[in-house]
C-alpha cells in the first residue's frame, strides 16, 4: 500500500472548521483507493504566535519539508492585527512559500453552471463561460524586494522594490505554458511594460520561453487593461501569467467573478510533485467556529493535492464530481445560498460530500 506524509496546518478562524471537513474527505478517498495518508498537524499563524511567539515555528517548517504535501487552512485574525509586520500571522505564509521553495501559485477560477447567479456580472457575460487559471509568481518581485523607511528632504518616506531576474521569470513562464498545454493552449502574460523596466525584462523572457511551446498562443496585456478585460469579457482568458503583486490582485478579481471565494481552491508548487494546497479565502473571523463556513474550497484544495502531489487524478475527479452532485442537489452554505436552495452548515456540507463519494 502506498504511504504518504501530509502536513496539515488548520491555522486560525475558519481554517480549523473547513480543514476538519477536508480531512474526512481525504480519509475516505484514501480508503477507497487503498493508500495510506499519515497526517501530522502543525501550527502556523496566530495560533502559533499564541503558543510560541512565532507565526512559523521551525518545527512546522521542518515537518512540512519532510512531507509529500501540505494542506493549509487560513491564518490571521483581529487578535493579532496590531503586531509589528514580521510578527504577524501572514508572515507564516511568506515563510512557508519561501522556505518550501514554492515559486508558482495556481489559482483556477471557474463558474459552476448552478452557481451562475452568484456572479456579480451580467448573465450575458457569464454565459460565455469563465474557466481560467491565474499563474502567479510567488517568491520574487516587490513582496520580497528591498524595502525600508527613509526621508525625502526631512519628510518621512518608505519604499519597496520590484525586482526579477531572468531565471525567476523563466521558471514561472514554463509553469504557465505547461499548464496551458493541458488546457485551451492560450497564455496571456500580464505586465506594465509601458512603465516598468522589470516588466520589459519579463516580457522579453516570456517571449523566449514561448518559442518552446509553439502550440500555445501568447498575448501580452498591461495589468490595468487586464483588470478591465476580466470584468468585460472573462471568457477570453485561459492562462494568465503574471508577477507576484499583479497576480495577488488579479486572482482576487478573477475569484470575485465566480461569485464565491468559499468555492475556490489554490495550489503553490515547485518543480517536483511537492505542493501546498489551500483555499483562496482568509480565516473569516466573523464566522469562525459558527458552523457557517463553506468547506468546499478546502475540499477542492484536497482534490488538487491528490491530483498534483499524489498523482491520483481519478481520486481528484471523484471529489470534484461529489462536490458537483451536492451542488446539483441544491445544497448551499450561507455564502452561496439563493432562494429555493437548501441551506446547510459547514459540517452538513462536509457530510453531504462524504456521502457522495
Ligand atoms: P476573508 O477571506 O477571511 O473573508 C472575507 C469575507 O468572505 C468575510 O465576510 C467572510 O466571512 C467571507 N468568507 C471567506 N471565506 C468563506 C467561506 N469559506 N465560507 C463563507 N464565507 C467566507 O478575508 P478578510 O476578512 O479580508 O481577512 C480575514 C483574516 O484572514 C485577516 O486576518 C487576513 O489577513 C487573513 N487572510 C488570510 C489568508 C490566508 O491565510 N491565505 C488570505 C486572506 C486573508
Amino acid at each position: 500500500m502506498k504511504d504518504y506524509k501530509i502536513a496539515v496546518i488548520p491555522g486560525d478562524g475558519i481554517g480549523v472548521d473547513i480543514t476538519r471537513e477536508a480531512l474526512k474527505v481525504m480519509n475516505k478517498v484514501a480508503e477507497k483507493y487503498s493508500v495510506k495518508l499519515n497526517f501530522t498537524e502543525v501550527k502556523a499563524g496566530g495560533v502559533a504566535i499564541d503558543a510560541c511567539q512565532n507565526p512559523l515555528p521551525q518545527e512546522t517548517l521542518d515537518i512540512c519539508k519532510a512531507s509529500d504535501a501540505v494542506l493549509l487552512g487560513a491564518v490571521g485574525g483581529p487578535k493579532w492585527d496590531n503586531l509589528e509586520g514580521s510578527k504577524r500571522p501572514e508572515k507564516a505564509l511568506l515563510g512557508l512559500r519561501g522556505g518550501l521553495g514554492l515559486y508558482a501559485n495556481l489559482r483556477p477560477a471557474k463558474v459552476y453552471d448552478v452557481l451562475k447567479t452568484a456572479s456579480p456580472l451580467k448573465n450575458e457575460i457569464i454565459d460565455e463561460g469563465v474557466d481560467l487559471l491565474v499563474v502567479r509568481e510567488l517568491t520574487g518581485g516587490i513582496y520580497f524586494g528591498d524595502r525600508g523607511r527613509c526621508e525625502d528632504n526631512g519628510i518621512a518616506a518608505a519604499y519597496d522594490t520590484e525586482r526579477y531576474n531572468v531565471e525567476e521569470i523563466k521558471k514561472i513562464a514554463h509553469v504557465a505554458f505547461k499548464s496551458a498545454m493541458k488546457r485551451r493552449k492560450k497564455v496571456t502574460s500580464v505586465d506594465k511594460a509601458n512603465i516598468l523596466e522589470s516588466s520589459r525584462l519579463w516580457r522579453s523572457v516570456v517571449e523566449k520561453v514561448a518559442k518552446e511551446y509553439p502550440e500555445v498562443e501568447l498575448n501580452h496585456l498591461y495589468v490595468d487593461n487586464t483588470a478591465m478585460q476580466l470584468v468585460r469579457k472573462p471568457s477570453q482568458f485561459d492562462v494568465i501569467l503574471t508577477s507576484n503583486m499583479f497576480g495577488d490582485i488579479l486572482s482576487d478579481e478573477a475569484s470575485m467573478i465566480t461569485g464565491s471565494i468559499g468555492m475556490l481552491a489554490s495550489s503553490s508548487v515547485r518543480e517536483d510533485s511537492f505542493g501546498m494546497y489551500e483555499p483562496i479565502h482568509g480565516s473569516a473571523p466573523d464566522i469562525a467556529g459558527k458552523d457557517l463556513a463553506n468547506p468546499l474550497a478546502q475540499i477542492l484544495s484536497a482534490a488538487m493535492l491528490f491530483e498534483y502531489s499524489l498523482d491520483m487524478s481519478e481520486a481528484a475527479r471523484d471529489i470534484e464530481n461529489a462536490v458537483q452532485r451536492v451542488l446539483d442537489k441544491g445544497f448551499r452554505t450561507g455564502d452561496i445560498y439563493t432562494e429555493g436552495t437548501k441551506k446547510v452548515g459547514t459540517k452538513e456540507m462536509g457530510k453531504l460530500v462524504l456521502d457522495e463519494l
